[in-house]
């Protein structure tokens, strides 16, 4: 079964159970300045939930674009290291307004996934974690579903650790939220593909064997700005289960790399490199690369030095950084658009028409980083070569590639990282401070001309309170 008729066979269950079926929203939301881009299918519903907007329908199903490369849900740092992980995926989602609730809610999933008039996946496979608390949940899965006790698991809050499990959503530090409960597939179960991993609530949770495939969320509150939780006026149902996972799974891998999507741009990106599909991890990191990348300047996000479009060059950057590893000197990058418009562009139209602006976009900001690339990784090889033994990359050399090179600071403890080496975070901030002045003031890297926003109107105010600062890319990587 391949991605796109996945994604059809999700949206056709649910329009057989009455839901209206959706259009995905753009990356950046236009109902939201506190959110950075749109990491999940309720984003576009989120004043649905709260009862500031009406819908002429009760119940909705999407294939959402999502983006999570910043805020409270980051993967960007997961993108070459988890076969699970991307920076921009496809969320499946569907959403009550104040219609069904958990009962519905999960006999829905439970019915598409292993109905074998749907997807028909092995239940013996499959475990579900409920919140801690959720009683109610618990005896619906148990009683009505008859998953046994021993593969219903419950789990708390939280708190903050970045892999462990937390089964109350949020979209973000505020907006709505609520208690879930997730599906989880074991990928390996006799043990014979030696795949590491273990149940979630485990130590070993954060492996690629049991994969979380589906959240269904119970929204019943709204968080606001100075923490309290506010009632929602109708108990409402939020799901999303990651196209790319649940394809994988259907395509008889745990790997989402390994999907028929990235198989085409991993395919392409070895063709450019001369070798052989996935010979290297960094093949897999442009492939996730270029989809956000490319789906970003869609929606009208272009490399800039701040907000969104630092994102979205911090990710560029990244990319072609990689591709430099692989031998790419080359601006090549861009050539990927087009392999990315034959797999996604008929789901994605947008993708078909803003093609050559795409292009020329990723073509300009590859052009002015090519030369300090160059530079800057031999200034950094000369560096790491003085390290004898050390294993922390002197603050100045960091600050110098920022400032000097372009390097942001996820980039050059991307490369600290694959080398098994620190950053020294303090020196850095040391040079930083001394020079934010002009740090401020450098523009070296203007944004690529002629290509304007077209979206609505948005005013991005969130930065501060997202996790973005460098204080939390250096924790990232501490010891
Ligand atoms: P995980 O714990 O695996 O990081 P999550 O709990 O953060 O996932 P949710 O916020 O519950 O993810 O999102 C709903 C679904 O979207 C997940 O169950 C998963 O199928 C999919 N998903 C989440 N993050 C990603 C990602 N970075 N790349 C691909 N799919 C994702
Ligand atoms: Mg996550
Ligand atoms: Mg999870
Ligand atoms: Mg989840």
């Amino acid at each position: 079964m391949t991605s796109n008729e996945l994604r059809a066979k999700f949206l056709a269950f649910f329009a057989s159970k009455g839901h209206e079926i959706v259009r995905s929203s753009p990356l950046v939301p236009g109902n939201d300045p506190t959110l950075l881009f749109t990491n999940a299918g309720m984003v576009q519903f989120k004043d649905v939930f709260t009862g500031q907007d009406h819908r002429p329908y009760k119940r909705a199903a999407s294939s959402q674009k999502c983006v999570r490369a910043g805020g409270k849900h980051n993967d960007l740092e997961n993108v070459g290291y988890t076969a699970r992980h991307h920076t921009f995926f496809e969320m499946l989602g569907n959403f009550s307004f104040g219609d069904y609730f958990k009962k519905d809610a999960i006999h829905y999933a439970w019915e598409f996934i292993t109905s074998p008039a749907w997807l028909g996946i092995d239940k013996s496979r499959l475990l579900v974690t409920v919140y801690h608390s959720d009683d109610e949940a618990f005896g619906i899965w148990r009683d009505e579903i008859g998953v046994p006790e021993a593969r219903i698991v419950r789990i708390g809050d939280n708190k903050g650790a970045p892999y462990a499990s937390d089964n109350f959503w949020a979209m973000g530090d505020t907006g709505p939220c609520g208690p879930c409960t997730e599906i989880f597939y074991d990928h390996d179960p006799d043990g014979s593909k030696g795949i590491w991993g273990g149940p979630p609530g485990s130590p070993e949770e954060d492996g690629d064997r049991w994969i979380e495939i589906w959240n269904v969320v119970f929204m019943q509150f709204e968080r606001h700005k100075d923490g309290r939780l506010e009632k929602l006026p109708k108990p409402s149902v939020d799901t999303g289960m990651g196209l790319e996972r649940i394809s994988a799974l259907m395509q008889g891998s745990n790997d989402n790399y390994q999907t028929d999507t990235f198989k085409q741009l991993i395919g392409a990106v070895a063709a450019l490199a001369g070798q052989q599909p996935y010979a290297q991890a960094s093949q897999k990191v442009i492939a996730d690369h270029i989809r956000a990348t490319s789906f970003l300047i869609a929606d009208g996000v272009l490399p800039s030095n701040e907000g969104r479009g630092y994102v979205l060059r911090r990710i560029m950057r990244r990319a072609i950084r990689h591709g430099y590893k692989l031998g790419l000197n080359e601006a090549f990058f861009y050539k990927l658009v087009a392999p990315l418009v034959a797999a996604m562009g008929e789901a994605f139209p947008e993708l078909v028409e803003k093609q050559a602006a795409i292009e020329k976009a990723i073509r300009q900001e590859e052009d002015s980083f090519a030369t300090t690339l160059d530079k800057g990784m031999k200034l950094l090889d000369e560096a790491i070569a003085k390290l004898q033994g050390e294993t922390t990359i002197p603050g100045e050399v960091v600050f110098k590639l920022y400032d000097t090179y372009g390097f942001p600071l996820d980039l050059t403890a991307d490369i600290a990282r694959e080398r098994n080496l620190k950053l020294d975070e303090a020196g850095y901030e040391r040079e930083m401070e001394a020079q934010r002045e002009r740090a401020r003031a450098a523009s070296k890297f203007s944004s690529a001309e002629g290509l304007k926003y077209e979206g609505a109107a948005t005013v991005f105010q969130g930065y501060d309170q997202l996790s973005l600062s460098d204080a939390k890319v250096l924790a990232l990587y501490r010891g």
